[in-house]
């Protein structure tokens, strides 16, 4: 079997069965979602559900991945060790009836035995432009499964437009934002809807004082599923007798706008003036 190379620490731990000095490990605190797998062959041991803090200074599950974590008589007759299955790296120690959660077991585990595979994040892209960005954005970075907003360009023929050229109103830009979301906690339908509710899809080629070109109303979809919601919103808005002139265009090129324009009312600490929400569906 091919082994992952050890450092002189990580043997002194994982064949020579030390411990590392407690709150010392990279893995202690972390809460995030993922898999700790064996430093040494990266066969999967723990899932992050299972993972606790019991302030003992190393990591602690109440939990293995079934059939990853062999259990023997401790060298001192008394604790139980803990190695992985597979290539029986020492991982540390498991104790019963601590009373620190349901299972009332603890893996007391070294985090120089383990390394950390973080969860796939599953983010998905949308794009809508309804006049100033600093609006637009201002409104979707406040719905939950929204991790990210950038204003910025799209729609138009020139490569990294400035601010300058898109406002001279001759590349054929819209201000558009970037909105980066996780279908798992919102949707695009979601998304499109206040949209449609942030802005006035009415108004062609403007937005309130607004005036130009680059200030007019489009859903650039991102594919079909996002085409075919949008074209549902418009048909309710329309049967609201909405006149709404918002462009469905599929997504080209995203240029992010220059730093001073992200997070504009957030820097300012200020509310948008052409932005405000209107229910309409
Ligand atoms: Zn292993």
């Amino acid at each position: 079997m091919n082994y992952n190379k050890l450092t002189p620490g990580e043997k002194a731990v994982i064949v020579d069965k030390g411990t590392e000095k407690p709150f010392s490990g990279k893995l202690y605190d972390l809460r995030e979602k993922g898999t700790y797998v064996c430093k040494r062959c990266d066969a999967p041991l723990y899932n992050s559900d299972s993972k606790f803090d019991s302030q003992c200074g190393w990591p602690s599950f109440d939990d293995e991945i079934d059939g990853a974590v062999e259990r023997i008589v401790d060298a001192d007759g008394v604790r139980t060790e803990i190695l992985c299955d597979n290539c029986d790296a020492h991982l540390g120690h498991v104790f019963l009836g601590e009373g620190f959660t349901d299972k009332n077991i603890r893996h007391c585990v070294n985090s120089i035995s383990m390394k950390f595979i973080a969860e796939k994040k599953n983010v998905k892209k949308a794009y809508f432009a309804g006049g100033c960005f600093w609006g637009v954005e201002y409104h979707f970075e406040k719905l939950e499964g929204v991790s990210s907003v950038v204003s910025g360009y799209m729609g138009g023929d020139k490569d990294s437009p400035t601010y300058g050229e898109v406002c001279d109103g001759n590349t054929g830009h819209a201000e558009t934002v970037e909105v980066l979301f996780d279908p798992n906690l919102t949707s695009f339908e979601e998304l499109a809807r206040l949209f449609f509710e942030i802005h006035d899809p009415t108004e062609l080629n403007r937005q309130g004082p607004d005036i130009g070109e680059q200030y007019r109303s489009a859903v650039f979809y991102a594919d079909d599923e996002q085409k075919q919601i949008t074209e549902k919103l418009i048909g309710i808005l329309r049967d609201k007798d909405y006149d709404v002139v918002t462009g469905v265009i599929p997504a080209g090129t995203f240029w992010a706008a220059e730093d001073y324009h992200q997070d504009y009312y957030e820097k300012k600490n200020g509310t948008p003036y052409c932005h405000a929400y209107t229910k309409r569906f």
